[in-house]
């Protein structure tokens, strides 16, 4: 089976600063791949690179099929234009820590977005999806509702139904639901649970332990640029086998 998301010796800098030192991940298709870390370790990095908002500076990396990042000591062999990009960006989801919904727009019309903007569906059609996505993240009686009229957990569940309204092939979250207040929390979470349900191919940078180990498939600790741990979730919290991970988890848990 194609990997969703491989990675062979990811290499990303900033200037001077190396973020990632070389990762090496395979994401497989309907895999809930969980991964954790202390702030700074590069996760963002990582998940902008999948969704190609970075290039790599060495290494391969693979999404969807597609070699999208290909260099070797510096030599520039595989790039994609800006108009391939926007066309693979089609095929993956993005929600992040803070929802960014669009203020002048109810739920709706956020979700309605896309497909009207980018792919050139009717407003029909695409006002016809946006109300069953809000329907399945429980928000059908809020489709009326502009941001400020929702609270944080159910902006960022039409945040996902907006991801979801371009019918991606993976979706990726960094730290969904680390802006929450903690009641709102749950909500999400279960939403997330639901897509893993269906089978969606996802990425999932949290805190949130305890969806790792009830929803991930994999789990992966990252520390400062590298892949320490990769495992079974049960396995990685209850057995960690790097002494990094073994502090990082006894800060956390
Ligand atoms: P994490 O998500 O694990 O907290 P990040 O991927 O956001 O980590 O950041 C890893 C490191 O890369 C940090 O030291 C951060 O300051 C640096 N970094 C991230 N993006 C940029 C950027 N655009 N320019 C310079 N440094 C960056
Ligand atoms: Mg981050």
């Amino acid at each position: 089976m194609t990997a969703m998301v491989k990675a062979e010796g990811v290499h990303k800098s900033f200037g001077p600063i190396e973020v990632l030192k070389g990762i090496d991940l395979e994401v497989a298709p309907r895999e809930v791949f969980c991964l954790i870390g202390p702030s700074g370790s590069g996760k963002s990095t990582f998940l902008r690179c999948i969704n190609h908002l970075e290039k790599i500076n060495a290494g391969r990396l693979h999404v969807d099929g597609d070699l999208v990042g290909y260099r070797q000591n510096g030599n520039k062999l595989h790039e994609l234009k800006d108009s391939e990009v926007a066309l693979k960006r089609r095929d993956i989801g993005m929600v992040f820590q803070r929802f960014n919904l669009f203020p002048h727009m109810t739920a709706l019309e956020n979700v309605m977005e896309a497909p009207v903007q980018v792919k050139g569906e009717t407003k029909a059609v695409a006002r016809d999806r946006a109300g069953k996505l809000l329907d399945r993240v429980g928000l059908a009686d809020k489709a009326g509702n502009y941001p400020s009229q929702l609270s944080g957990g159910q902006q960022q569940r039409v945040a996902i139904a907006r991801a979801l309204a371009m019918e991606p092939k993976l979706m990726l979250f960094d730290e969904p639901t680390s802006a929450l207040d903690p009641e709102l929390v749950g909500d999400v979470l279960d939403v997330m649970h639901g897509l893993a349900e269906d089978g969606m191919t996802m990425v999932v940078v949290t805190h949130e332990m305890g969806f790792a180990r009830e929803v991930g498939d994999s789990l992966v600790f990252m520390d400062d640029g590298v892949v320490v741990e990769v495992g079974n979730p049960r396995d990685v919290l209850t057995n960690p086998q790097h002494d990094r991970t073994r502090t990082f988890l006894s800060k956390v848990l």
